[in-house]
Parts: C-alpha cells; structure tokens; sequence
C-alpha cells in the first residue's frame, strides 16, 4: 500500500481499489479479505426492507420481495443455497437483501446450514440497518454462526444495536455506509459515535449510481462521475475527507471501498473461481471468468459424439476443426458458445456460428 496523503495525515492505500485510514492497528474487517479475493458467496437472504432510502441500488425486481439468491442464481430452499456456495467453492458468505432480519426464519437455518457443511472457519458476515434487531434474534444469529455483522444505520437512534451486538453476542461489529458529497458530516458522526459504542470498523462505500437509484439520486443533484463510471461524481473526494478525519480522530479503522473495485474485481474473481471450478469436460474457462464450448445442433447425431446438453444438442470442446469437421459430416449447424458460470450457463455471452 502506499501513502496517499500528505503530512501526518495516513490514508493508505489506492483510491482504484481500498483506502484504510484511523485506527491504532490499519486493518481490514475480515468479511472484506474474502471478498477481495472474490471468495465470498453474496447471499440475498429477502429482497423485504423497513427502509426507502433514496441512495437503494437493490435492483427493484428483488427489493420489497421476499426472494432468495446466491449471488445471481435464485434458489429456493437452504439445501439449494447451501448446493450453490458448494459449487461456486466460496469460503464465506455475505448475509444482504433488502433486511436479512426480515426473514430469520432464513437467516438463522442458513448460517447452521453453513457452519455444518463447511465447517466453523467459513465466515459469514451480516448488512442490515439493524431496525429489527433485539438482543434475542442477535445472539440467535451469532450461535447459529454469523461471525461479523454490519449495521447500515438510516437514522442515529438505530447506532444503539452496536452495543446490543456487543453485549449480547461475540459477533465483531461494524458499520457500512454510503458515501457521497454532502453526507461527510454524517459520516464523520457516524464514526465517532460508533467508536464510543465499541464499534470495530467502518466502511464506506462509494455511492453507486445505476439503473435502480439513477433517478432518485439525479433528482437531488448528484450526476455520474466522468472518471469513474457508475458512481456519484465527487464520492472519492468525499471519502478522502473522511479519512483524513479518520486518520487523526478515529482509533478504529476505516475503510473505503470504490464501486469499481467491488464490481470488476470482487465479482471478476467470483466468477473467475467458479469458471475454472464447475467448467464440464467439454468446457474451457477463461480468465474473463466465462465457460466456452461447442455445440453441434440437429437431427441424427450418433450417440457418444459428445455430451448430450439439450433436445437436439451435442456439447463438445470448443475446437473449429473438430467442430467444422461434425458440421460437414453429419450435415448440421456448429457454434462456440460463452456463457456465465451459473448451473444454467445463463446469461450466454457469445454464440459465434462456424462455418457457412
Ligand atoms: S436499508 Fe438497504 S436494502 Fe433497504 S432501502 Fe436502504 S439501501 Fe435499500
């Protein structure tokens, strides 16, 4: 890391990827070292929500719906949930939504459900804006083994569940926040009140600007960034204030963490993982974190020509001359297909048809 501030202000790291600053010890929470690495499995326990907060980037389809995903794939029980983390190979979860505390019934079998399958080092870290939260449902998450949990305050009188958490449970508690222009001062409040209250670490994320919020965030003025595509103009400008602050006042750390960095590498690595680690016989993965095959399309395919994936569809390597050669001899269409690492292989990413 290097020091990107000036004088005895200490503000570490690169403003494309983290920046840490406060704190007597600069460290990470240890929810965002899995995540870095993309071996996280982020787990969207309900879209269901007390809140409305403008700044929401939860797409709309799953906000206010009591839905159930791992990562982009919808599932709909804890055995299907638990399926999926063991095929994308994650070593941790995050809890999100929406309120995952909307929905304990969920949450809490899940984090077991975890615990038991991958055993007691498998993290699992928690969002929620703690608006539901008693000293009751906490501690039930902490013994059915949510490590870390991270309140989203949306008003100061909710700042109150840092010290339930950390009376009533072991869990290590943290804040994560939005950043953008205009909300510093909270920002700085939320800090020093959360250190008062035995808070552990705060995050703050750039404010994300995309299709969900564009519209609510536009109409108070804020607009995209040129430089920094998808996220509010001035965020990082606005986080650095806050660390620099950080840095002299805090003694625990905070921690940036820029949309970009979150989407193309966090979720790079993710699929990348998975790509190289569920791809068929008949598949390659890529370093983009796709899986790419050939596909033979027809009628009267021998058998054992290859994997039969589909009505009418023989899966192959994705070779042109091999695939070339099915094509002529057995008079029926070839593509290379690139897809997504899901069960499904969708969203396809590329069909390219070979030869005439
Ligand atoms: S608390 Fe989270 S999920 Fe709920 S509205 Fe606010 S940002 Fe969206």
């Amino acid at each position: 890391m290097r020091l990107i501030s000036k004088a005895e202000v200490r503000v570490l790291g690169d403003p494309g990827r983290s920046l840490l600053a406060g704190g007597n010890r600069i460290y990470m929470a240890r929810g965002c070292d899995l995540c870095f690495p993309g071996l996280k499995a982020v787990i969207f326990v309900t879209g269901l929500c007390d809140d409305s907060c403008f700044y929401c980037p939860v797409n709309r389809e799953k906000l206010g719906r009591d839905v159930f995903y791992v990562n982009e794939v919808r599932v709909h029980s804890i055995d299907d949930a638990v399926e999926e983390v063991a095929r994308i190979g994650a070593e941790g979860a995050s809890f999100t939504g929406g309120d995952p505390l909307l929905a304990p019934e969920r949450a809490v079998p899940l984090a077991r459900a975890l615990k038991e399958t991958f055993g007691p080092g498998f993290h699992i870290h928690l969002y929620t804006s703690g608006r539901r939260a008693t000293p009751q449902l906490l501690q039930t998450l902490w013994e059915a083994g949510v490590d870390e949990i991270r309140f989203h305050p949306t008003d100061l009188s909710l700042l109150d569940r840092i010290s339930m958490a950390k009376r009533y449970t072991g869990m290590s508690v943290g804040i994560e926040i939005p950043i953008a222009p205009g909300m510093e001062e909270w920002a700085i409040k939320i800090i020093a009140e959360a250190e008062r209250r035995g808070g552990e670490f705060v995050n703050l994320n750039e404010m994300e600007i995309v299709g969900p919020n564009a519209r609510a965030l536009m109409a108070r003025g804020y607009r995209e960034s040129a430089s920094r595509p998808f996220t509010v103009e001035g965020a990082l400008e606005s986080a650095l204030k806050v660390l620099e602050w950080a840095s002299r006042n805090s003694s625990i750390p905070v921690h940036f963490c820029p949309a970009r960095f979150k989407d193309r590498i966090q979720t790079g690595n993710r699929l990348r993982n998975t790509a190289f680690r569920d791809a068929y016989w008949y598949e390659e993965a890529t370093r983009e974190g796709t899986v790419v095959w050939g596909e033979v399309r027809g009628a009267g395919l021998p058998q054992g020509l290859g994997e039969a994936c589909g009505p009418g569809k023989v899966c192959l390597p994705p070779r042109k001359d091999l695939l070339l050669f099915i094509a002529s001899r057995y008079g029926v269409d070839a593509y290379i297909v690139e897809a997504h690492p899901t069960p499904d292989r969708r969203p396809i990413v590329r069909e390219e048809k070979i030869g005439p």
